[in-house]
């Protein structure tokens, strides 16, 4: 119990350090649990229908204003924001762990990716290009031009509490785009915040409209007025496939673009020329690594019959001896699982693995500082690829499964019908390139000697199939932020019609 209060106790001197007023976290109706201890932390007040309608008209307004300054303003924003999120790293990184339950290096590491999106954001400011296109008629030139596109909503998950709004909206910032945000139920003292954080930049920035950047604490009723709002043109939704299948129909009636980041059945070929050592470290991180509650967590692993042996006994010490606990500690590498409704998922499908043939290693409830669950993460021998192998349980679960060709795991692979990301370890440069290739891993991310989690935010990150087919982050994603306009532009003094096409009045 006095562990309770102490951990109550931090969490309100963070909140008060990170700038959140008192009132938001101790007089709403909605508890907030840490699924560390299982306790309530604070009680949140929830946005109403109406608070969303509102929010998105101030935030159309804010667009219009937003959209005409110019965008290496618009980055300087961003680049204040990256200067708080570097000033508050060490308190939100410990909120991130007590409200989500990931190991405090992982709660600094989330911090850590939105400062890279903020730096990475102020760079693109002055870089928001387009192409000039070759045109069949004299005297002319074609060019292409991008704008700000109206108002953001992002809805995001749990186990990325404020990582992926910063994807988004450092992006959406820079892009010319107001931001309305409805995190996870699960998580909303971290989007508090981080709304904090933005409104510290907003006043050191001096004349940013007010509307620009909105959060609205609350559970699917919220999210489905903000996948609604006619103002909104783009969504950005972030969490399970299930949440995908109801968003997507809603965006494509009103034509408003879906950015979907869903669910993830992740895989890894461990080849015969594998470095073992390096190999067991990729996948211990990628299956282990925040109590498998990652998207891109490792759940589907294929060893070649000739490391079999060598590897499987290695990985069951991993797994026997991971320290698990308390996610604060620094020594722990497992921490809990978010909260019941998981512990009960996990358990269903070792059921069902077990039923399909399978070996189960590990997987019980362990004992933690609280009421918090945590379990020790399973490893589970599989004859086949069964139906369970198949679905995302999201929870620490890893089914080991062996082939004789590589090609054959490649195929097995992609029989998925997630697509997030995907490893091979190898030291032969043929597989490697195969699998990187048109005929190889048909996911959004294939990666060669390293685990299939942990991305960098330089690249886009995203997933193919049941995945939504979204990208996020870096490469040319800024585009989804944009409207693109093609001109063309007649300097001559005559009016030559394209495809040689004669009207003469
Ligand atoms: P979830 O689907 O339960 O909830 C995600 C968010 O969607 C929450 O904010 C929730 O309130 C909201 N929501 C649910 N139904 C909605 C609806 N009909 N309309 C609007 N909003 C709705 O997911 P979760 O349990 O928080 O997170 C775990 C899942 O998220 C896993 O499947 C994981 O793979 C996935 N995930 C994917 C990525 C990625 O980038 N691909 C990243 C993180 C998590």
């Amino acid at each position: 119990m006095s562990g309770w209060a102490r951990l109550g106790d931090e969490t309100a001197a963070l909140l008060g350090r990170l700038g959140v007023q008192g009132a938001a976290i101790t007089h709403g109706d909605r508890p907030v649990a840490s699924p560390i201890t299982g306790e309530v932390i604070a009680h949140v007040h929830d946005a109403s229908v109406a608070d969303c309608a509102r929010a998105v008209e101030a935030a159309q307004a804010a667009f219009l204003s937003w959209r005409v300054v110019p965008a290496p303003r618009r980055g300087e924003l961003v680049r204040l924001l990256g200067e708080e999120l570097r000033a508050a790293r060490t308190d939100l990184g410990l909120l991130v762990t007590i409200e989500a339950g990931k190991t405090l290096s992982e709660g600094l590491g989330e911090v850590q990716e939105m400062i890279d999106i903020c730096d990475y954001a102020v760079g693109l400011s002055r870089q928001l290009f387009g192409l000039t296109i070759a045109t069949e008629r004299p005297d002319h030139r074609m060019m292409e031009t991008w704008h700000p596109l109206g108002v953001v909503g992002v809805v995001s998950a749990f186990n990325f509490p404020v990582a992926v709004w910063s994807w988004n909206a450092a992006l959406a910032l820079v892009c010319g785009d107001p931001v309305v945000w409805k995190p996870s139920e699960k998580t909303p003292l971290t989007a508090l915040a981080v709304q904090a954080l933005f409104e510290r930049a907003a006043r050191r920035f001096g004349d940013a409209p007010a509307g620009l950047s909105t959060v609205l604490i609350g559970g699917r009723s919220v999210g489905e007025a903000l996948v609604s709002a006619p103002l909104v043109r783009l969504v950005s939704a972030t969490g399970s496939t299930a949440m995908g299948r109801a968003v997507a129909p809603v965006l494509a009636a009103r034509f408003a673009r879906a950015l979907l980041e869903l669910g993830g059945n992740n895989a890894a070929i461990v080849c015969p020329s594998a470095d073992l050592d390096l190999t067991l470290r990729g996948v211990a991180f990628a299956a282990m690594g925040t109590a498998g509650q990652r998207c891109t967590t490792l759940r589907r692993l294929f060893l070649h019959d000739q490391v079999y042996d060598a590897l499987l006994p290695r990985l069951k010490g991993a797994y026997a001896s991971v320290r698990i606990g308390d996610p604060r500690e620094s020594d722990t590498l497992v921490g809990p699982l978010i909260d019941p409704a998981s512990l009960a998922a996990m358990q269903a499908a070792l059921a069902d693995a077990r039923a399909q043939g399978g070996v189960v290693h590990g997987g019980e409830r362990v004992s933690g500082p609280g009421e918090g669950i945590f379990v020790r993460p399973a490893l589970v021998e599989m004859p086949a690829q069964t139906a369970v192998v198949l679905r995302e349980t999201f929870a620490p679960i890893l089914f080991v499964m062996r082939f004789t060709d590589v090609d054959a795991a490649i195929a097995l692979n992609n029989d998925a019908p997630q697509g997030l990301s995907s490893s091979i370890f190898t030291n032969d440069v043929r597989e490697a390139e195969r699998f990187c290739s048109a005929s190889g891993s048909d996911c959004g991310i294939a990666n060669v000697n390293i685990g299939p989690s942990g991305a960098e935010i330089g690249g886009a990150f995203g997933g193919e199939k049941e995945t939504g087919g979204g990208r996020e982050a870096g490469s040319d994603s800024w585009r989804a932020y944009m409207r693109r306009a093609t001109n063309t532009v007649n300097y001559g003094s005559t009016l030559p019609l394209a495809q040689g096409v004669k009207f003469e009045i």
